[in-house]
């Protein structure tokens, strides 16, 4: 009879240790037009989210387009003037720049010009004119953009727009303050962005549902995630509907208009949450098989599309499990 009782304690408490620190510190703020959800472990937890919170409050104010005195704001009021940024503004511009080399532009941060020109920074987005339409990309080119000793230099008339690239790199700046905190596992999802910080408290992987873009309370599956952000770009985060034709907010800057590459979304998995972001964006421009000619020559990525028709196509390392319903429509495994 004592020997059960022992055992049972010995059994109870791991368990009961570990139902302590499995109760995760949670924090939920809207930063950067996102609603933002974090979760931390750990017992300096709570402090690191406070962190965080601060965190992104200064990063909006230094990568916002509306933001004056932050540094996109600064670089689009100077009108080919040059421009000092801060070491994490000129970091994140040569992120974006070199995504715009290995896509050929599909990721343009100079896309500000047709953008504004759709009207989705105000409430009233629509079809602009095709003379206006011309005008504005004329200003847009990131072979253009000159950056040299932190200081960045555009043609007068030329913008830059971070809103492809900001809450990935938001994610990974996030990820720091809590690394600096001794937290070594934490979940945070900003909009169609989720960066994993380490792996669950009790040594699995973090399994993160990726949105059916046809069905907002449905997945087409989930990925297996360790230390990576999971990035979803896709037409239906943002839109409307003009003359029953619907145009959402991912711009091909080569034609200046919403990108019709045959696709739903894209999400692209990456350790590094900047890059991941601005090449979910790329790879909704691009189509899927220019974005898969592009990942057979790289593979430092994983990706998921889903197709006009709903079918999904995933790279053998994107650790994905596609949902029944998926299974029973298409899912196809590339390689
Ligand atoms: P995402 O949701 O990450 O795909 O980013 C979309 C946002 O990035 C848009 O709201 C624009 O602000 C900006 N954007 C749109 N098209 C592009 C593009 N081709 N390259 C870079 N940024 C873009
Ligand atoms: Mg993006």
């Amino acid at each position: 009879m004592k020997k059960c009782v022992v055992i049972l304690l010995l059994l109870l408490l791991p368990l009961s240790g570990c139902a302590v620190q499995n109760e995760p510190a949670r924090a939920e703020c809207f930063a950067m037009d996102t609603f933002i959800s974090m979760q931390a472990y750990g017992k300096n937890a709570e402090a690191a989210l406070s962190r965080c919170t601060q965190e992104l409050t200064r990063l909006e104010r230094l990568l916002s387009i509306s933001s004056a005195e932050g540094d996109i704001g600064r670089v689009n009021a100077a009108n080919g003037e040059p421009v000092a940024l801060s070491a994490q503004t000129a970091a994140l511009l040569g992120t974006a720049l070199a995504v715009s080399a290995e896509t050929d532009g599909a990721f343009d941060p100079t896309v500000y010009p047709l953008v504004s020109l759709w009207g989705f920074y105000g409430d009233e987005p629509r079809v602009p004119s095709q003379a206006a339409l011309d005008e504005a990309r004329a200003s847009v080119d990131w072979r253009k953009v000159s950056l040299a000793g932190g200081v960045v230099t555009l043609p007068a008339g030329a913008k830059l727009d971070f809103g492809g690239i900001a809450k990935g790199y938001a994610g990974d700046a996030l990820k720091a303050v809590l690394r600096e905190e001794n937290v070594t596992s934490a979940w945070l999802s900003l909009g169609g962005n989720v960066a994993v910080l380490g792996e669950k408290p009790d040594g699995s992987a973090w399994r993160i549902g990726i949105r059916d873009p046809l069905d907002e309370s449905a997945v087409i599956g989930s990925v297996e995630a360790r230390d990576v952000s999971i990035v979803t770009a896709g037409g239906y985060q943002r839109n409307f509907t003009q003359d029953g034709k619907t145009y959402h907010h991912i711009i091909d800057p080569k034609t200046g208009l919403p990108a019709e590459s045959g696709l739903l979304s894209v999400t692209v998995i990456a350790p590094d949450g900047a890059r991941a972001d601005a090449l979910s964006t790329a790879l909704f421009v691009m189509g899927t098989q220019r974005a898969l000619a592009l990942w057979r020559s790289d593979r430092s990525f994983a990706a998921i599309f889903v197709e006009s028709n709903g079918d999904i196509l995933y790279t053998e390392n994107a650790a994905f499990s596609p949902s029944n319903i998926s299974k029973s429509k298409m899912a196809k495994f590339v390689e």
